[in-house]
C-alpha cells in the first residue's frame, strides 16, 4: 500500500525565494507583469510587457553552461517565450539583472538543508499540491499532472533543472528517470482554476513528465485532468514519447480542437533502444500516430532530438498522419555524448550531420505538405493558422 499523500513544499520554498516577484500581478514600474511562475523544473518565470514574453528560468550554479547572470547558488537564464531565437534587448537584459540582485539578496531566506543518503530504488510518491493550471501567455496555460519521468532518457532537457526543485525540497538525489511525484489531487484543483480563469490552450507535453508515462495506466490522473478541461471549455495540446495516448483518444476525438503529438526522434528502433530504452518502439509510436489522425484529432510530430536515422524514411513514415512537425538537434551533448559513443555514432553529434539531416527532413515534409514550424505554437496549430507566424487569440 502506498504511503498517505503529503502536501508538497515546493511552492512554499519557491515564494520564499521569489518573494516580492510573485506578487507582480500589477504591472511594476518598469511595466512588467507576472504573467505565470512554475517550480518544478527549476524555478521558472513567465513576464509579460506589451505582446513581449520573458521566460526566465533559474538553474542550478553550473559554471559550464552558459546563462544571463550567475549568483552563488544559481545560474538565471532567459529567452523569447515563443521566439526563443531572437536575441533579448537591453531592456530585458535589466529585467533579468534585477531579478538576479534578487536571488542574491534572499538566498540565505532558503532553509539549509541536507539531503537524504541516495538509494537505489524508483521511487514514487504520492502528493498533494495546491496548484497545476500554469498560464504562460494570454489564453496559453500548462499543466504537468505529474513530476518526473520513468521514461529517463538520458538526453532529457529538464533533468538537472528538477533535480534544483528536489533539492529544494530536500528530497535524496536521484538520477533523472528514477523518481516520479504523482499530483492525486490535480483534477480537483484544475477544476477550481479553470473555473477562475478564462479558456485557452493548455499543453500537458514533457515540461517535467510525461503525461503518457507507464504510471498514467495505474493513477489516470492525465485522463482526469483532460476531463476537467474538456468539461469547461480548454483545448489540451498533448506531447508524449508513449504510444498508450490512445487509451484517451476516444476523450481526445471529442474535445474540439485537440492536439496531439508524438516524439519520433528515429526511423530506427535499434537507435531508440540505444538512445531511448525506457521509451515506446518506433512501430507503436507511428501507429498511435497514426490511429490519432484517423479518429480526426490534430496531430504533430516531433523529431527532437534528432537521432541517427534515415530521414528519408521518417518522413515516409511520419508525414501521411501529421499536420506539422517541429525539428531541432540534440542539445543536452555533455549528457548524450556516452550515448553517441556506445553506438559507434559520434558522426551523428556533430553540428554538420545536424545541419544535413534538419535540411533532408524539411525538405521532405515540405515536399508531402507538412509544415516544419515552431510548434511551441500550439495556439496556431489548433486554429489552423501557420504555426509560428502569428499566435492567435483563443476564444
Ligand atoms: S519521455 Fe520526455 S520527459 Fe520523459 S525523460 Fe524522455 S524526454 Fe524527458
Amino acid at each position: 500500500m502506498s504511503p498517505p499523500a503529503e502536501p508538497r513544499a515546493l511552492e512554499a520554498l519557491a515564494r520564499d525565494l521569489l518573494g516580492p516577484l510573485l506578487d507582480l500581478d500589477v504591472p511594476s514600474r518598469t511595466g512588467w507583469t507576472l504573467v505565470g511562475w512554475d517550480a518544478e523544473a527549476g524555478v521558472s518565470l513567465t513576464l509579460g510587457k506589451g505582446d513581449r514574453l520573458l521566460l526566465v528560468e533559474i538553474e542550478p550554479r553550473d559554471d559550464a553552461r552558459a546563462c544571463l547572470a550567475r549568483t552563488e547558488r544559481f545560474n538565471v537564464c532567459a529567452r523569447r517565450a515563443f521566439r526563443g531565437d531572437e536575441p533579448l534587448d537591453d531592456e530585458e537584459r535589466r529585467v533579468v539583472g534585477q531579478i538576479a540582485r534578487l536571488l542574491r539578496a534572499r538566498a540565505d531566506l532558503l532553509p539549509v538543508v541536507e539531503r537524504p543518503p541516495t538509494t537505489h530504488r524508483t521511487e514514487v510518491r504520492e502528493v498533494t499540491v495546491d496548484r497545476v493550471l500554469v498560464p504562460e501567455g494570454a489564453g496559453h496555460y500548462y499543466v504537468n499532472p505529474y513530476t518526473g519521468c520513468m521514461i529517463g532518457c538520458a538526453f532529457c532537457y529538464v533533468a538537472h533543472r528538477a533535480d534544483l526543485s528536489r533539492a529544494l525540497e530536500a528530497r535524496p538525489a536521484l538520477p533523472w528517470g528514477r523518481y516520479v511525484d504523482v499530483k492525486i489531487n490535480a483534477a480537483d484543483v484544475l477544476r477550481r482554476e479553470v473555473a477562475r480563469r478564462p479558456p485557452g490552450i493548455v499543453r500537458l507535453s514533457p515540461i517535467v513528465t510525461d503525461p503518457y508515462q507507464p504510471l498514467e495506466r495505474r493513477y489516470r490522473i492525465t485522463r482526469q485532468c483532460l476531463e476537467v478541461l474538456a468539461g469547461a471549455g480548454f483545448t489540451p495540446g498533448v506531447l508524449t514519447r508513449a504510444a498508450r495516448v490512445v487509451d484517451d483518444l476516444p476523450l481526445l476525438a471529442r474535445i474540439p480542437g485537440a492536439a496531439v503529438g508524438l516524439s519520433i526522434p528515429t526511423d530506427d528502433d535499434r537507435v531508440r533502444r540505444m538512445f531511448e530504452p525506457g521509451a515506446d518502439p518506433i512501430e507503436e509510436r507511428l501507429d498511435a500516430l497514426e490511429r490519432c489522425h484517423r479518429a480526426g484529432v490534430l496531430t504533430f510530430g516531433v523529431v527532437q532530438p534528432m537521432l541517427p536515422m534515415d530521414p528519408d524514411r521518417l518522413v515516409a513514415a511520419m508525414a501521411p498522419f501529421v499536420r506539422c512537425v517541429r525539428i531541432d538537434r540534440m542539445h543536452e551533448m555533455a549528457r548524450a555524448r556516452p550515448l553517441y559513443a556506445q553506438a559507434g555514432r559520434l558522426d551523428a553529434a556533430e553540428d554538420a550531420y545536424f545541419e544535413r539531416t534538419a535540411a533532408r527532413l524539411v525538405a521532405g515534409f515540405a515536399a508531402r505538405g507538412v509544415q516544419v514550424d515552431a510548434l511551441d505554437d500550439l495556439g496556431a496549430l489548433v486554429s489552423g493558422a501557420r504555426p509560428g507566424v502569428a499566435r492567435s487569440p483563443v476564444s
